[in-house]
């Protein structure tokens, strides 16, 4: 069963699309948790981390390099940004898709919470 990602790609449903091409898509995220939050995605349908072969690293390095251009673009890349994969359940994954988060456009704070 395809994911909302590969419906997007696909145009088959809208979304707010801020660069395509041979590999990868980005778009905006529909519940932003930041000023600027783009999801990076491969145009082939990598369920998670766990499945990525050495085939895939064309497509992995390119989202980074789209979430460098994209960042200047928003206007955050001298501020700073974080990205992020969320891998399986305990890494908080909803999507099964591959995806690099990139947020933005305010101070993000730690990584994450501590423990208790
Ligand atoms: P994750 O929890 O890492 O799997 O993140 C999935 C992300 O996809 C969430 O931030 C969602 O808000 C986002 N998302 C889900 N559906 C859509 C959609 N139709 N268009 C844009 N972003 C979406």
């Amino acid at each position: 069963m395809s994911t909302v990602f590969e419906k997007i790609i696909a145009g088959e449903i809208p979304a707010d699309i801020l660069h395509h091409d041979d590999l990868v898509t980005a778009f905006r995220d529909i519940d932003p948790r930041a000023p600027t939050h783009i999801v990076i995605v491969p145009n082939r349908a990598i369920p998670t981390v766990n499945d990525a072969t050495a085939d895939d690293e064309p497509a992995l390095g390119r989202m980074f390099t789209v979430a460098r251009t994209l960042a200047a673009r928003d206007g955050i890349a001298e501020g700073g940004y974080r990205l992020i994969v969320n891998c399986n359940k305990d890494g908080g994954q909803e999507v099964f898709h591959v995806h690099m988060h990139l947020l933005g456009g305010r101070a993000l704070g730690p990584i994450l919470a501590r423990p208790g």
